[in-house]
């Protein structure tokens, strides 16, 4: 179990092997946050009776709370269920800067996935951003300091979720280019492979903790708490500097073989010898071209907001082609995945360029690319797009790294009940665990030495 809590060993141990809901249950009430019974037997197509069952243990360990039933209707009155409030989730996103991390954004969350208190920033020092080690110990004390925050004070912590930008293999932080926390430092490159997050941590806050890639956790949450109905959907978030995917199939996030699943920033969609290179050093990218950071590359510098200035012909065709590659990038993932839709989280600062016509540019040369470069019936594929502040998008992907605890629930769940479709790479000990001697005792009495706080 990756989330070692009274809690889930009880919903774990007790749930019955097969033919059991308790996931599908637990998805519902998650993706609707308010639910009755019978609605939950409708969308999961069960007897009302199942559905009884995996509520009621649900509720005999406290995750789930009903309503008092609501009778405007004749008949017999549905009585909606709600997430306990007696929980919370920590989320925090490591924020990189020129290549290393740079701040933390924490915030903690109800089992709905809604922020529980404000947001909490805290700037990285020195020492941080060049050694792994101070950097899990800054993390720690964050985390530990959201923790005691009066607003959480009736709430027991389940666990904590943590989202980088690189890529994440069971709780390992990969130190690569595309990582950005490996780029030339001695001291990263002293980490070997990469920074274990996970298992660090844990001995530190002595809390479960759940680590991914940001993107990877931003289509968890869409997948939790989106209230989509789409089972096939992608998320691609556009940063700064960065571009990222997150897949959702058949209504579960895939990582794929080593967790690097999603890199739609490295999407070629230029061929030349002389394309524009990208961070990991190949040419011709997706994220050469589509971001405001290789927008202001083409153009100079380029204002917070685009209000006062008159855009010429230059500046509409730099949007322009920006745009253009990230649509191509978007046509191959439709070409190849055929999603339901695409959840497009773009940067707050291109939109205000729209009102000069160089934003509305970059949207209208990207759904250009997107029909041009997909097969007719690609076209399907609705595109949403949500235009974000940085300040927001961060915000949202640290409620996104909270929801990674309820996700990790949900997944040990599926795996008892025998209807998880992939092995989960996470809960499989690596090689190198199997062949070293482990530090102290097992794997998973490293994880959950201390348990957590007040475990009934
Ligand atoms: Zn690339």
């Amino acid at each position: 179990m990756i989330i070692e809590h009274q809690v889930v060993r009880n919903l774990v141990r007790t749930s019955p092997v097969a033919g059991s809901s308790l996931a599908g249950v637990l998805r519902q009430i998650a993706r609707c946050r308010r639910v009755a019974r019978r609605d939950i037997a409708r969308a999961l197509e069960l007897s009302p009776a199942t559905v009884s069952k995996a509520v009621a243990r649900l509720q005999d360990i406290g995750l789930v709370r009903s309503e008092p039933p609501r009778s405007e209707r004749p008949g017999r009155p549905a009585v909606p269920l709600l997430w306990s409030d007696d929980y919370a989730c920590l989320g925090v996103s490591v924020i990189d800067r020129n290549g290393l991390p740079s701040r933390l954004v924490g915030v903690a969350t109800g089992l709905d996935g809604r922020a529980v208190g404000p947001a909490v920033r805290h700037r990285l020092d020195d020492g941080a951003r060049r050694d792994g080690k101070q950097l899990l110990a800054q993390i720690s004390t964050f985390i530990d300091s959201l923790t005691s925050r009066a607003d959480l004070a009736q709430r027991e912590v389940l666990g904590v979720g943590v989202q980088v930008g690189g890529p994440v293999q069971d709780g390992v932080v990969r130190l690569s280019p595309n990582s950005g926390w490996a780029t030339g430092e001695s001291l990263w490159r002293a980490q070997g492979r990469g920074l274990d997050v996970r298992q660090g941590l844990q001995r530190m806050i002595r809390r479960p903790v759940a680590v991914d890639n940001n993107v990877t956790a931003l289509a968890v949450y869409e997948s939790l708490y989106g209230g989509t109905s789409a089972s096939n959907f992608v998320v691609v978030a556009v940063f700064y500097d960065r571009v990222g995917a997150g897949i959702v199939l058949n209504g579960r996030v895939w990582r794929g073989h080593t967790s690097m699943a999603g890199e739609a920033g490295h999407i070629r969609v230029h061929s030349e010898r002389t394309a524009r290179e990208c961070h990991s050093g190949h040419r011709g990218c997706v994220e050469a071209y589509s971001t405001p950071a290789s927008i202001m590359s083409e153009l100079g510098e380029l204002p917070e907001t685009a209000i006062s200035r008159i855009m010429g012909e230059e500046e509409r065709e730099a949007f322009s082609a920006a745009g253009e590659a990230l649509g191509y990038g978007l046509a191959s993932i439709i070409n190849w995945l055929n999603p339901e839709k695409i959840i497009l989280y773009l940067p707050e600062l291109l939109r205000s360029y729209a009102w000069d016509k160089a934003g509305r540019s970059y949207i209208d040369a990207m759904r250009n690319a997107v029909r041009k470069g997909s097969l007719p019936d690609g076209a399907d594929t609705v595109i949403e797009e949500q235009f974000f502040s940085a300040d927001h998008m961060e915000e949202i992907c640290a409620r996104a790294a909270a929801g990674l605890v309820l996700e990790a629930i949900v997944q040990d769940v599926e795996l008892q009940e025998g209807h998880a479709e992939e092995p989960d790479r996470r809960r499989r000990p690596r090689r190198r665990d199997r062949d070293q001697p482990q530090e102290q005792g097992s794997q998973d009495s490293s994880r959950t030495s201390g348990g957590t706080t007040g475990v009934p």
